[in-house]
């Protein structure tokens, strides 16, 4: 219920349209009811050509005007009062068609429009979650969520929800009728438990299903995207075959959880539709010595069986609402399970705003873990420095020694779970996201580019920048000259993460993209890494002519990019073994010393 309630809360805004639809379902109901009436003159002068007698046991308001017209309708031709009964169906129909059409598209409305919001209200909640939350889950698991479980909402506030629902008011009217022409055959509503009980027990176990198939279907997908974005790798190593063999593995489970659904919510429609037709003939029975004596007309016992008969398929409709809701109930949970994920990484209520650097960074006795499987993993011992405002500082070491986190937790991706970083005095714990970060650039071996044109790669983030900005900043990046001879310069979309790039255009178009953002701390994490030494000549260039006065921590496997840093780290299993300028460490420090004869050879 309470899930349900959460969900409905999305429903608010469009609230109207769920109180037209109920009202179409309402008029629906009400035009069906009426409809059966028609049974009676029917069976009772049409078929039989006797008089038409409505027997009841309540009393219902103009029932006098109701008989005397009955009485007239028994005094017409056959043949006459057939034609009558065909022009008010037929009326009826039209009546209940356009209420059933307006019930349904009210219903899509509002469950299309629920549905927008909640991807939205995730897409939302999703890009502000911290780093850690994403290195624990599957990209492709996220999008499915986003998607597929999301999409699954729809089977409780849409049209085909509203198709079902329309059975309910339809139920009640069909009890309002028994209830008028025999209140005795109410007591026929005592059995409905025995109909509902297998309802309520297999409705469970298909919400288990369904969050199973689910969670299933993310797995699938999870190998579609790796695949996808990883099918260089996939080729050039020939693992087509296996990577379809753990596609059809995963498949397979998809597949199988799905039919034992099928199979559960299949049943429920013949097992209703049985007890119900059954507990139906049982009381019809006792109705038939009542024709026989002639106290009950052919038309109103064929109306009685007929109401009877047709609050089957409401009780029919219930099991498939339930079915539909628990399997929707189960990708909820999911969906829960996300927009209840808290950040770990937060802002203090009211945050200072943080100004540009004066005077430095310092990392204060900084201690990290990796939280993993409920163990955390510890990667940053006592880091204790400063650098200074316009310093360019190195961090260098074996791999895995703890780099790239020390340079992390200056944009606060982490957050120490001992000790403080503080810029100029500050604890960055203390100050706004957005101060801190607008004053970091970060370029990393691995580019962040998007499908979009070249101008709007290197202008992300910034609003009030002119083509001339964009321009000089890709000149200062090394990347003017390849922009103007793309098809439409600045204009031309880059296909997605950059592909008609290649990587050295695509480190360039990072940096120009760092260069416009004008930043004041500048992070380098083996930017140039990754390419050939053309590309790398070009690519540091540019990264010399952005370091100059900035304050810089720049991580690099390449020593001969940080032989003129004002400091260097040498980082080894998460502690600072030694710092100092390149000479001063080329002969004080046996693991420099080590790290730089395996790329030059020799000791100077
Ligand atoms: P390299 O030079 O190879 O990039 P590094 O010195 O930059 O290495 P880090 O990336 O900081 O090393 O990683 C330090 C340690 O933390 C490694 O043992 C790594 O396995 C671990 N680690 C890094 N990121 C995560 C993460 N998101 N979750 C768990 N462990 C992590």
């Amino acid at each position: 219920m309470y899930l349900l309630k959460r969900i409905f809360l999305f429903g608010k805004p469009y609230k109207k349209y769920f109180a037209l639809a109920i009202c179409f379902m309402a008029v629906n109901a009400l035009f069906e009811g009426v409809s059966i009436f028609s049974i009676v003159p029917f069976f009772d002068k049409v078929l039989t050509g006797k008089t038409i007698e409505l027997t009841t046991s309540v009393k219902f308001p103009y029932q006098d005007k109701l008989n005397e017209f009955l009485f007239h309708l028994s005094s017409l031709d056959r043949m006459l009062v057939f034609k009558y009964l065909a022009v008010f169906l037929t009326s009826i129909l039209l009546i209940k068609g356009i209420a059933f059409y307006f019930s349904r598209v009210f219903m899509e409305i509002l469950g299309q429009n629920m549905v927008k919001d909640i991807r939205c209200k995730i897409f939302d909640h999703v890009e502000h979650l911290s780093i850690d939350f994403f290195s624990q889950k599957k990209t492709g698991e996220l999008m499915s969520r986003v998607s597929a479980d999301v999409q699954m909402i729809l089977d409780i506030v849409s049209s085909r929800f509203a198709t079902t629902l329309i059975e309910f008011p339809k139920f009640l009217m069909y009890a309002l009728i028994l209830l008028i022409i025999d209140w005795k055959l109410i007591l026929a509503l005592f059995f409905i438990p025995i109909i509902i009980l297998p309802i309520i027990l297999i409705g469970k176990k298909l919400r288990s299903l369904s969050r199973k198939a689910q969670s299933r279907l993310a797995e699938l997908n999870s190998v579609l995207f790796e695949v996808i974005t990883g099918i260089k790798i996939v080729q050039a190593f020939s693992m087509e075959h296996a990577e379809l063999k753990r596609f059809i593995h995963e498949n397979i489970r998809y597949y199988k959880t799905r039919i034992s659904a099928v199979k559960l919510d299949t049943l429920l429609s013949p097992l209703t539709e049985i007890t119900g037709i059954s507990i139906c003939l049982c009381i019809m029975v006792l109705r038939i010595p009542k024709i026989i004596d002639g106290s009950l007309s052919v038309g109103t016992f064929t109306l009685q069986a007929a109401a009877l008969v047709a609050m089957v398929k409401p009780l029919k409709t219930l099991g498939k609402i339930n079915s539909l809701m628990q399997r929707a109930l189960g990708a909820t949970e999911r969906i829960f399970e996300i927009l209840d994920t808290k950040a770990t990484i937060t802002e203090k209520k009211n945050p200072a705003h943080l100004p540009f650097i004066k005077n430095n960074i310092v990392f204060k006795n900084v201690s990290f873990g990796y939280e993993q499987d409920n163990n955390t993993k510890t990667v940053l011992n006592n880091i204790d420095f400063e650098i200074k405002k316009g310093e360019i500082a190195a961090f260098v070491g074996p791999s895995g020694a703890g780099k790239t986190t020390i340079l992390n937790m200056v944009p606060r991706f982490y957050d120490p779970q001992q000790g403080k970083i503080m810029i100029d005095d500050t604890d960055l714990k203390e100050v706004s996201f957005k101060s801190l970060r607008r004053q970091i650039s970060i370029v990393t071996q691995e580019t962040i580019l998007f499908n979009e044109t070249v101008l709007s790669n290197i202008s992300y983030g910034e609003n009030n920048v002119s083509i001339k900005d964009v321009q000089d900043a890709a000149k200062l990046a090394n990347a003017h000259e390849f922009i103007k001879q793309m098809p439409k310069g600045y204009e031309t979309i880059i296909g997605e993460k950059g592909v008609k790039l290649s990587g050295g255009q695509k480190q360039r178009l990072s940096i120009a993209r760092a260069i416009l953002k004008n930043p004041a701390i500048l992070i380098l994490d083996e930017a140039t890494s990754a390419l050939d030494s053309e590309s790398e000549k070009l690519v540091q260039e540019a990264i010399n002519r952005i370091m100059k006065k900035r304050t810089v921590l720049v991580v690099a496997h390449r020593l001969s990019t940080i032989l003129h840093s004002d400091k260097i780290f040498v980082i080894n299993q998460g502690i600072i073994e030694a710092c100092g300028t390149h000479s001063q460490l080329l002969k004080s420090n046996a693991l420099y010393q080590k790290l730089y004869e395996m790329q030059f050879g020799t000791v100077e």
